[in-house]
C-alpha cells in the first residue's frame, strides 16, 4: 500500500509515531543513528592528498621539476636540492591556501542550512532540517521549503509548488484525506509533501515518511546536483588575465634567456634562470589569495551579522547605489506597543508598561475605568480574538509579559491584557471556528467565531484604509450606524492624526455571520467598523547614523512598506530618508503607473507606502533601468522575485522565510538596516584589499623581470641567481600579499561614491602604479647591483647578494605603499599587524639566508656590511618614497573616478 492510500492513523501506526506528542528525543536519536542524517549525499570531495598532489600539476611546477632534473644530471646537486625544497614548500603553501579557502566556503554554506518546525517530546521546536527522522511530526507554512517527505495529517489552505520534482510550476492544493489508486504521479499525490518543494500558501502538519536519499528528491539527486557559481566577476577576470600574464612572462623569459646566451652566459645558467624567472613572474598564487581574501572578508561580515550566500555578491556590494529597505523590523525595532485607541470619535491613550491596572487607559489625560466603555472593550477583545500571538504574565515582581508571535498581534494582545481581557477567558465565550490568515497583499486577517448562544461572527482586523472599504456600518454611540461619509471622514481624520505621530494603525471590524461563505472575500464584506488601535514601533537607534553614512557613500536609501502613507512618511522624516523635495508614492498609484512612467520618477521617490510585495519587482526593474545597482530586502514568499532580480537580494534572518532566504545573496542575521551598511563597507574593503595585493604581486613581478632583462640588455652579469628568484617568489610574494588581503579599510572607504560595477581590474590608476613601481623596483635593484660591482668588480657574489637584498627590501617597503590608493604617508605604518609580522618574518628569513654559513653556498650569498645595507636601504626606498615625481604623468588621465555622487542627496 502507498502512503497516500493510508489514513493518517495508519501512517501513524506504520511509522511508529505519535501524532499528539511527536517522537521523544531519545527515539529520534535512535532513528537518526539507524537511518542517517536527513540530507542528500554530496558529490565526493577530493581527498587531502589529492589536493596536495594537485599543487604539482601546475605547468610551471612541472617546468621546475624538469629544471631540477637538469641540475641533477649536470651534477649541480645543491641547486637541485634547493629548488626541490622550494617546490615542496610552494606546494605546501598552495595546499594550505586552497584548504583554507575551501573550509571557509563550506562553513558559509553550513550557515545558511535550512531548519524545520518539529514536534518533539510534546513541544514544537525548530531544528536543523538534517535532524528530521522518519516518524517525526513536522509543520510547514507559507514560505517554507518542505524538509522531508511527509504524509499530511492536517492542512489549512495549503498549496505547494513542486516544480523541482514535477516540472509543474502551478502550486498544488494539498489536503489530508486518503486517496485511492495506484502508481499515482507525484503531482496527483495531494496528501503528500515532498522534500525540497516550496510552500506558497497556507499551512500543514504531517508525519515524516522518508528522509535523505530515501525521499523522492533523493531518488533523483544525481540529476540536480548543480552547484551555483561561486566564482566572482573579478576572479573570472583574473583568470583571463592570468593567461595573458603567463604568455607575457614566458615571452619575456625567452627574451631574457636569448639575450643572455647571446651575451655569452652559459646555457645551463640561462635555462635555470629563465625557468626560475618564469615561475617567479607568473602570479600563480593570485587566485588562491583572492579566494582567501574573499572568504576571510566574508567571515568578518558574519561577525557583523551579514551572511553572504553568494560569493559574487561580495563584489557587487561595493557598487550598490540604492538600498530599498522594508520598514518594519529593519529600519524600526519591530517592538510594537499600542499607545492610542480610537472609538466613536474619541481618542484614548494607553500608558506603557505592565504595572498595576489603574491608570492604563487615559481619556483627555485622565485615567478612566474601561469596564463601562462597551465599544472600547469590544475593540480590545475582538483584537485579541482575531489574533494568533500569545502573551503570558510572568510571575515575577516586574509583571513582565512573555510574548510569542507576530509583534503587531502581540501588541494587540497586550493592550487587551491591560484591560484585563485574556485570550483564555475570551475563548471560553467565543469558540474559534475558522481563520483567514494575514497576508501582506490583502493586508487583513479574519476569524469566524461562535458565541455561547450559537451565534456566529466574522471578526476582521487589518490596515484601516483597506478595511474601511469593506465596512458599510460603524459603531457610534454604542450602536451600529450606516457608514455615511461623515463617519468615514472622521475615521480618515483619526487615521491621519495617528499616522502623523508615526503610529502603525490597525482597524477592527465585525459582522454577524448568516449563511455560508467560501472565500475570504465573501466573509470580509459588509462589515461594521469598531475602532482603531495605534501602536508605536520606534526606529532602531543605530539606523539614523547608518543612513547618513550611506548618503556620504553615495548610496540612496529608499523605504518600502506596507504601512499607511502618513505613518511611513513620519518615520521616513524621523530617519532623514525623505528630503524636502523627495516624493512618497502609494501602492495604488504605483499600480496605475506604466514602467516607463515609474522610470521617469524613480530617482525622486524615497518612500513607497501601502505597497504589496509584488510591487517590489517593478521598483527594482525601474531602478535598474536607470543604471542603479539595487539592494532589496524582503522576508516573505512574495518578496522572492524582487530579491532574486535585485543586484543584491537581502533576506531577513529572523523573520525571513526559507524561500526569501534561498532567493537572496545576503542574509541579515539581526534583520537590521545598519548591518546592510556594514556589509557594504566590508564589501568595498574586500574589493580594495584584492586590488592592493594584485598591485603588490604584479609590481613585484614586473621588478623581477625587468632587473634581469635590463641586465642582459646592458651586458651585465646575472644580477640574481635562480634560487634567489625562487626564494623571492616564495617568501616575499607570499606572506605580505596574504596580509594585504586582510588589511583594514582606508578611512575614506565610505565617503567616496560606489565603484562602477564593470570597472576593469587595472582601473583607477592601478595599472600605472604597477608598471611605474615595478619599473623603479627593477631599475633600483639593478643600480644597486651595478654600484656594488663598481666598488669591487671581482666580487660578483657580493653584488648578487646586494641585488637580491635590494629586490627583497624594495618589495617589502613597497608593500606599505600598496595599502593606500593615495600614498604610503596616508596610513599608519603599524596598523596592520599581520603585515608587520609578514614583513618582519621575511626580513628575518632574508638575514638567515645571508648570514647562516650553512645556507650561503645554497643561496649563493655572502655576509654584507653596514655600508652595503645603507646602499640597499637607500635604493630600496626609492620606488615607494619617490613616486610623487610620477604624479605629473598620473594626472594625465590614468585614474578613473568612482561613480559620481549622483544618487547622494
Ligand atoms: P514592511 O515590513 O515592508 O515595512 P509592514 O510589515 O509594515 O511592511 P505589512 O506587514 O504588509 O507591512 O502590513 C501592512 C499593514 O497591514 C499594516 O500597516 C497594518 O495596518 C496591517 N497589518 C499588519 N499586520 C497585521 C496583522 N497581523 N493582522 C492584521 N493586519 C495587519
Amino acid at each position: 500500500m502507498n502512503w497516500y492510500n493510508m489514513s493518517p492513523d495508519d501512517v501513524e501506526k506504520n511509522t511508529n509515531s505519535r501524532m499528539k506528542t511527536g517522537l521523544t528525543t531519545d527515539e529520534s536519536k535512535k532513528r537518526l543513528a539507524e537511518d542517517g542524517y536527513n540530507q542528500l549525499k554530496e558529490a565526493k570531495k577530493p581527498s587531502a592528498i589529492l589536493v596536495f598532489l594537485n599543487q604539482f600539476k601546475d605547468f610551471m611546477v612541472l617546468v621546475l621539476l624538469a629544471a631540477i632534473l637538469l641540475s641533477g644530471l649536470l651534477g649541480e646537486y645543491l641547486d637541485a636540492i634547493a629548488i626541490l625544497l622550494i617546490v615542496i614548500m610552494n606546494g605546501i603553501l598552495g595546499f594550505v591556501q586552497e584548504r583554507k579557502a575551501e573550509k571557509s566556503l563550506s562553513a558559509l554554506l553550513a550557515l545558511s542550512a535550512p531548519t524545520a518546525s518539529v514536534l518533539r517530546d510534546g513541544e514544537w521546536v525548530t531544528l536543523p532540517a538534517r535532524e528530521i527522522t522518519a516518524g517525526d511530526i513536522i509543520k510547514v507554512s507559507s514560505g517554507d521549503r518542505v524538509g522531508a517527505d511527509i504524509r499530511f495529517t492536517g492542512t489549512k489552505g495549503l498549496a505547494i509548488e513542486e516544480s523541482a520534482l514535477t516540472g509543474e510550476s502551478v502550486p498544488v492544493q494539498k489536503q489530508s484525506e486518503r486517496i485511492s489508486g495506484n502508481d499515482l504521479p507525484l503531482g496527483d499525490q495531494s496528501n503528500m509533501g515532498f522534500m525540497g518543494t516550496m510552500v506558497t500558501q497556507g499551512s500543514g502538519e504531517g508525519i515524516v515518511i522518508a528522509t535523505g536519499m530515501k525521499t523522492e528528491m533523493g531518488k533523483i539527486a544525481h540529476l540536480i546536483q548543480s552547484a551555483e557559481s561561486m566564482v566572482t566577476p573579478l576572479q573570472h577576470k583574473l583568470e583571463q588575465l592570468g593567461k595573458i600574464l603567463i604568455a607575457l612572462s614566458i615571452a619575456l623569459t625567452v627574451l631574457v634567456v636569448g639575450i643572455g646566451v647571446y651575451q655569452g652566459h652559459s646555457i645551463y645558467d640561462m635555462i635555470l634562470s629563465g625557468v626560475s624567472l618564469a615561475v617567479a613572474a607568473i602570479p600563480e598564487g593570485l587566485p588562491a589569495i583572492v579566494t582567501i581574501a574573499l572568504a576571510l572578508g566574508v567571515q568578518k561580515m558574519i561577525r557583523r551579522k551579514a551572511i553572504v550566500r553568494k560569493l559574487p555578491s561580495v563584489e557587487t556590494l561595493g557598487s550598490t547605489t540604492v538600498i530599498c529597505s522594508d520598514k518594519t523590523g529593519t529600519l524600526t525595532q519591530n517592538k510594537m506597543t499600542v499607545t492610542h485607541l480610537w472609538v466613536e470619535g474619541k481618542d484614548w491613550q494607553v500608558t506603557e508598561g505592565n504595572g498595576g491596572m489603574a491608570g492604563r487607559f487615559l481619556k483627555g489625560g485622565k485615567p478612566v475605568d474601561v469596564e463601562n466603555e462597551k465599544t472600547l472593550v469590544q475593540l480590545l477583545s475582538y483584537a485579541v480574538l482575531c489574533n494568533n500571538a500569545e502573551a503570558t504574565l510572568e510571575e515575577d515582581e516586574n509583571d513582565d509579559i512573555l510574548l510569542k508571535g507576530d509583534p503587531t498581534e502581540s501588541a494587540l494582545v497586550v493592550s487587551g491584557l491591560k484591560a484585563g481581557l485574556t485570550r483564555k477567558q475570551l475563548l471560553k465565550l467565543y469558540e474559534r471556528l475558522d481563520e483567514f490568515p494575514f497576508d501582506s497583499s490583502r493586508k487583513m486577517m479574519s476569524v469566524v467565531v461562535k458565541n455561547n448562544k450559537g451565534e456566529r461572527f466574522v471578526i476582521t482586523k487589518g490596515a484601516p484604509d483597506v478595511l474601511l472599504e469593506k465596512c458599510d456600518a460603524i459603531i457610534w454611540n454604542g450602536k451600529p450606524q450606516r457608514m455615511q461619509r461623515w463617519y468615514s471622514e472622521k475615521v480618515r481624520k483619526a487615521l491621519s492624526t495617528l499616522g502623523s505621530q508615526a503610529l502603525r494603525t490597525i482597524a477592527i471590524a465585525y459582522k454577524p455571520l448568516k449563511g455560508s461563505y467560501e472565500t475570504a472575500d465573501q466573509a470580509e464584506k459588509n462589515l461594521t467598523f469598531v475602532g482603531l488601535q495605534g501602536m508605536i514601533d520606534p526606529p532602531r537607534p543605530e539606523v539614523y547614523e547608518s543612513i547618513q553614512q550611506c548618503k556620504q557613500a553615495g548610496i540612496k536609501t529608499v523605504m518600502i512598506t506596507g504601512d499607511h502613507v502618513v505613518t511611513a512618511t513620519a518615520i521616513a522624516k524621523q530617519l532623514d530618508i525623505l528630503p524636502p523635495d523627495g516624493k512618497v508614492l502609494e501602492g495604488r498609484a504605483l499600480s496605475a503607473m506604466t514602467d516607463r512612467e515609474l522610470e521617469n520618477e524613480v530617482d525622486q521617490i524615497y518612500v513607497y507606502a501601502r505597497v504589496s510585495p509584488e510591487h517590489k519587482l517593478k521598483i527594482v526593474k525601474a531602478l535598474q533601468k536607470k543604471d542603479h545597482i539595487v539592494a532589496m530586502t524582503g522576508d516573505g514568499v512574495n518578496d522572492a522575485p524582487a530579491i532574486k532580480s535585485a543586484n543584491i537580494g537581502i533576506a531577513m534572518g529572523h523573520t525571513g522565510t526559507d524561500v526569501a532566504k534561498e532567493a537572496s545573496s545576503l542574509v541579515l542575521s539581526d534583520d537590521n538596516f545598519a548591518t546592510i551598511r556594514s556589509a557594504i563597507e566590508e564589501g568595498r574593503n574586500i574589493y580594495e584589499n584584492i586590488r592592493k595585493f594584485i598591485r603588490y604581486l604584479l609590481a613585484s613581478n614586473v621588478g623581477e623581470i625587468l632587473v634581469m632583462l635590463f641586465a642582459m640588455l646592458i651586458g651585465l652579469p646575472l644580477p640574481l641567481l635562480p634560487i634567489q628568484i625562487l626564494w623571492v617568489n616564495l617568501v616575499t610574494d607570499g606572506l605580505p600579499a596574504m596580509a594585504l588581503g586582510v588589511d583594514q579599510a582606508e578611512e575614506n572607504v565610505m565617503t567616496r561614491g560606489p565603484r562602477m560595477v564593470n570597472e576593469g581590474v587595472f582601473s583607477r590608476g592601478l595599472g600605472w602604479k604597477i608598471i611605474s613601481r615595478g619599473f623603479l623596483i627593477g631599475v633600483m635593484t639593478l643600480f644597486a647591483f651595478w654600484l656594488s660591482l663598481q666598488q669591487s668588480p671581482d666580487q660578483l657574489v657580493k653584488a648578487q647578494t646586494v641585488a637580491f637584498s635590494t629586490l627583497v627590501m624594495a618589495q617589502l617597503i613597497h608593500v606599505f605603499d600598496c595599502r593606500s590608493e593615495r600614498s604610503v604617508f596616508h596610513r599608519h605604518l603599524l596598523e596592520n599587524r599581520y603585515l608587520v609580522g609578514a614583513v618582519l618574518s621575511s626580513v628575518i628569513l632574508l638575514l638567515i639566508v645571508i648570514y647562516t654559513p650553512m645556507l650561503q653556498p645554497v643561496f649563493h650569498t655572502v655576509p654584507l656590511t653596514i655600508r652595503d645595507w645603507l646602499l640597499i636601504l637607500a635604493m630600496a626606498s626609492v620606488p615607494t618614497v619617490c613616486p610623487p615625481g610620477f604624479h605629473f604623468f598620473k594626472k594625465k588621465g590614468t585614474s578613473e573616478p568612482h561613480r559620481p555622487h549622483k544618487t547622494a542627496i
